[in-house]
């Protein structure tokens, strides 16, 4: 084998994939078509339980710029209709405010300070696999060539070449009845909102800032990210075949049927690059497969939906960090049977729900007034704060839970946020999981769990430590990705919970081994 693992694309999740497997102790070969970085702008920012992902890699630090953790959205939008976050005692609605392009950087510089190789102008053209691996047929720059590697995983987005040479099906829908349209502007700072951030639109009236404003014409957002101001129109039309590229007086006119009043802007300010971006219609699309024997499909290559709510790269890169430690343990030969197919199992209802929520938020902003109607009433429901959690859950990825077996109801469910008190001083449980490695977190007060873990000490690290957090269990075993993998809120955890736990250990990470055939414990 050349490699253990091929990665087809060198996108966000590709490229976090790519970080995952280095930190698991695997080094990826990382294939792009694309010689530098796309100059293409797509997501503006990080949505959901994603962004506390990050912070458990040590990455929201170098993508916010602050040490600080990340800290809920008091407000966010779902359907064009606000959500009010703020009263919620537990909200998962995390964000950040950050271009693609710069998370793609940030990712690509970790992937190669861990030593990840990506080859640049390397496209993915063939494959063909048998039992003990894949052969990839690649278009390089001195010529085509076959690259032998156990796994490949087609991280190359919605058109995915992977899929396609797998057969691996692709039914959704496509949509061609709406044309979205947006540009980075500067707007009279007369028609700013001082207290809110917002445009006060002559002959119109205030539009808040960061949300989708719908109208009997169309919607509206007006996003003024510290990067650019960002304004985009979305209207209920077809495309009528103009593939010219789109100006800032068709953006106006645009404005103008919306809102149905003018708004002054100018061109945008600063060195760019600049958004001017015409979209017609949308897929949205799952693969009937996230898996074809060694090769795995990964974020939009597994699939697409509409943007509104920005929901891609919660889906996408929690799609690798599920996969990453899976794949690693494959490749390690300490999987427990049928670990990797677990990969399917989990993210697949992920992205079922992703469609279903994007596609009632696009079923919400369309025109006509049965759709008022359904906003009239939908707004009276959001009133009710737990229809508001609920929401909030979905648009998150908060309400995801993993079928593991165990009965404690953090099981399956991403790790609390943690302040641990250790021998060595205060720190936050997203401190401990960058490594990547199984922890067991052990918080009873005489430490009682340590021998629990003999067997697994190759693969699982324990953390012994005290918490003032009120109302956590006394022991929590997480994998990788930071799900709960099993927990007890039991001082002293008796046989029988210690055999729940060590059925717990076999079953993420595989048997336990003696001491001796795996050298000292890390
Ligand atoms: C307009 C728009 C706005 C969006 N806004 C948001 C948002 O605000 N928040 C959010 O979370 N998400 C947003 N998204 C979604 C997000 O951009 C995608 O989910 C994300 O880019 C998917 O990442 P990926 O790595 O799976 O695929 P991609 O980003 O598509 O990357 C795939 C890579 O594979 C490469 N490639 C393709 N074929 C091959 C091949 N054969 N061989 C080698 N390389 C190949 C491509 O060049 C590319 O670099 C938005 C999307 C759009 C279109």
């Amino acid at each position: 084998m050349t490699a253990d693992v091929v990665i087809a694309g060198a996108g966000p999740n590709g490229l976090m994939l790519a970080c995952e497997l280095s930190l698991a102790g695997v080094r990826p070969i990382v294939l792009e078509r694309l010689n530098g970085q796309t100059k293409e702008n797509r997501a503006n920012g990080l949505v959901g339980q994603v962004v506390r992902a990050l912070d458990r890699r040590g990455l929201h630090e170098r993508l916010s710029g602050s040490a600080e953790p990340p800290r809920p959205s008091p407000a966010f939008v779902f359907g064009a209709m606000p959500l009010d976050l703020g009263r919620l005692d537990d909200n998962p609605m995390y964000g950040l405010a950050v271009p693609q392009r710069r998370i793609e950087q940030v990712l690509e510089e970790r992937a190669l300070e861990l030593g990840v190789e990506i080859r640049r102008g390397h496209e993915l053209t063939g494959l063909s696999q048998d039992e003990d691996g894949v052969t990839a047929e690649i278009a390089g720059p001195e010529g085509p060539y076959r690259l032998r590697t156990r796994y490949l995983v087609g991280a190359d987005g919605g058109r995915s070449v992977t899929r396609k040479l797998c057969g691996i099906g692709f039914p959704g829908v496509t949509r061609d009845d709406s044309v979205s349209r947006s540009a980075h502007i500067t707007v009279p700072a007369e028609l700013i909102d001082p207290a809110t951030g917002g445009l006060n639109v002559p002959g119109y009236g205030p539009i808040p800032p960061f949300m989708h404003h719908r109208t009997d014409h169309g919607m509206l957002a007006f996003a003024p990210f510290p990067t650019g101001t960002l304004i985009s129109t979305t209207e209920w039309s077809r495309n009528d075949g103009d593939d010219e590229p789109l100006t800032l007086d068709e953006l106006r006119e645009s404005i103008r049927r919306v809102l149905g009043v003018d708004l002054p802007f100018g061109p945008p300010e600063g060195p760019g690059p600049h958004q001017l971006r015409r979209l017609s219609g949308g897929n949205t699309r799952l693969a009937e497969r996230f898996r074809d024997g060694r090769v795995l499909l990964l974020g939009d290559a597994a699939h697409v939906h509409s943007a509104i709510g920005g929901p891609g790269l919660n889906l996408g890169l929690q799609d690798a960090l599920n996969l990453g430690w899976k794949l690693a343990a494959e490749i390690h030969g300490w999987a427990p049977p049928g670990l990797l197919d677990t990969y399917e199992t989990e993210r697949r209802p992920a992205a079922e729900r992703v469609v279903m929520h994007t596609q009632a938020q696009s079923a919400l902003i369309a025109p006509g007034p049965e759709v008022t109607a359904l906003r009239v009433l939908f707004t009276e429901l959001l009133r009710d704060e737990r229809t508001t959690k609920h929401i909030a859950d979905l648009m998150s990825g908060a309400d995801i839970r993993y079928d593991l077996e165990g009965t404690h109801p953090l099981t399956g469910r991403p790790a609390p946020d943690l302040v641990l008190e250790t021998e060595t001083g205060s720190v936050r449980l997203a401190e401990l999981t960058r490594t990547a490695r199984p922890l067991l977190i052990d918080l009873t007060p005489d430490a009682a769990l340590a021998g629990a873990l003999d067997g697994w000490r190759d693969r699982v690290d324990l953390v012994t430590a005290k918490t003032a957090q009120e109302g956590l269990p006394t022991a929590l075993l997480l994998r990788p990705d930071c799900y709960v993998a099993w927990a007890s809120d039991s001082p002293n955890p008796d046989a029988k919970e210690r055999d729940t736990l060590r059925t717990a250990l076999a079953s993420a990470f595989g048997p336990a081994r003696p001491a001796e055939s795996f050298g000292a414990p890390r």
